[in-house]
């Protein structure tokens, strides 16, 4: 999971770095060049996983741990556009 992490260098300059949850470095280069350090802030988690990252973890979860299904299964959901994986994220 990518965790946007925010810095911020001794001139308070603040630069956001992504990094996987609970591996974000404790300083990372400003672009003033000094050395940002990381600021402990609640951390801005993407609230909704991309569509590949849904799938792939439902396929390795029914691999190793199956759920037990005791109703019969419900309408598969449209897919998204896959365009949409195209766009700009915020
Ligand atoms: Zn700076």
């Amino acid at each position: 999971m990518m965790v946007t992490y925010l810095y911020r260098c001794p001139d308070r300059h603040e630069t956001d770095l992504a990094a996987p949850m609970g591996q974000a470095p404790a300083h990372t280069g400003c672009a003033c060049g000094n050395q940002a350090r990381r600021t402990f802030t609640a951390p801005m988690v993407r609230a909704v996983p991309r569509t590949g990252e849904r799938v792939r973890d439902a396929a390795e979860q029914s691999t190793e741990l199956p759920a037990v299904t005791t109703m019969s299964a419900p309408a598969p959901q449209p897919l998204a556009d896959p365009r949409h994986a195209l766009l700009p994220r915020a």
